[in-house]
Formats: C-alpha cells, structure tokens, sequence
C-alpha cells in the first residue's frame, strides 16, 4: 500500500474553547460548550468539563492561567482599587489638615482616577492547550481523514458527467417512438 502523500498535517494540539451552544461530549455525549479544537480548526470535538480533565481522554499541557503580565494590559481591577484608596487617603489626610482654614476649598475635587470609567479590560485568557490521548488521537486522525476522503470525493463527484435522470427510466419505461407513435 502505497504511502498517502496527502494526509492532513494536523498536530495533536488542541485549543480549550468555548462553544455558544453546547453539543454533546465527544465521550459521554453529555451537553457541553467546551470545545478542543485544533489551531486552524481542522478538526474540533465537544468535551464535557469532566472528560476534559481526564487524563485517559487528553492532557492539559499549558497551566490553564498564567498570571496576566501588566506590562501586556492596563491596569488591573486591583491595582485601580489601589490607585483610588491610597488618592482618598490623601484627601482625607489633606482635609484633616487643612480642615481649619478651607475645607471647603476641597469640596469640588474630582477625582482624576474615578472618571475614565472604562473598564479594565481583562487580557483574553490564553488557551489552554490539551494533547489527546494518543487512541483518542488516533480515532479523530480517522475521522479526519474520512472527512478527508469524503470532500475529496464529493469534488471529484462534481466533475463528473451527470447521469441524466431519464437513463434508469428508461430501462423501465417503454420509450415512444421518433413520432410519438409507439411501437410497432
Ligand atoms: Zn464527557
């Protein structure tokens, strides 16, 4: 049997995702949105959170969170929080000293920090990464290359002549003749 030069180069690496609707697990067939898929989706299967932490169904090989780095985004909800306690502790500490002589003075301060109200952002958690167990691997290479073999034949298909319907009917059906006079 010769070699098959064309087998989909597809690494067994899949990306944990999250589906909007669920579809049952690929095991257990239990609803599920979580999805592994591979890097170009060529091929992607539903697994149930429980099957996902299976160790005889796929391997976690990324920590699922790595700590965000704040270099990569603003700041976090924490360091805000930080940001405006330590600006009302001044305020209140400035007020407590100044309390005598013109606290109303502080009255209209804004608070710098309060007012760009946008959200910090949380970084997009990097996909956790899995490795199918290698018979589970192998199953979805099948059924990979099924998929494979069926597009293929499905366009190889299409460049065929059509059979024209009329050609099994007529096996059946007596054809009338030239003149549709029937047959003698
Ligand atoms: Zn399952």
């Amino acid at each position: 049997m010769p070699p098959k030069p064309e087998a989909p180069k597809v690494t067994n690496r899949y990306y944990q995702r999250t589906a909007g609707t669920a579809r049952p697990c690929f095991i257990c067939f239990r609803e599920s949105t979580t999805v592994l898929s591979t890097f170009n989706t060529t091929d992607f299967l539903y697994v149930c959170p429980g099957h996902l932490l299976d160790r005889g169904f796929a391997t976690l090989l990324t920590p699922p969170s790595a700590p965000p780095s704040p270099a990569s985004s603003g700041p976090s909800k924490e360091e805000i929080a930080k940001v405006i306690a330590d600006y009302e502790r001044k305020k209140s500490k400035g007020k407590d000293k100044d309390e005598d002589k013109k606290d109303k003075k502080e009255e209209p301060a804004s608070a710098p920090f309060l007012t760009p109200s946008v959200p910090a952002a949380p970084p997009p958690p990097s996909h956790p990464v899995y490795e199918l167990h290698r018979d589970y691997w192998a199953l979805r290479q099948s059924e990979m290359k099924k998929r494979d073999n069926l597009v293929k034949a499905k366009a190889v298909s299409k460049d065929l002549p059509r059979v024209p319907a009329s050609a099994f009917g007529a096996i059946v059906r007596p054809r009338p003749g030239p003149d549709g006079g029937g047959i003698v």
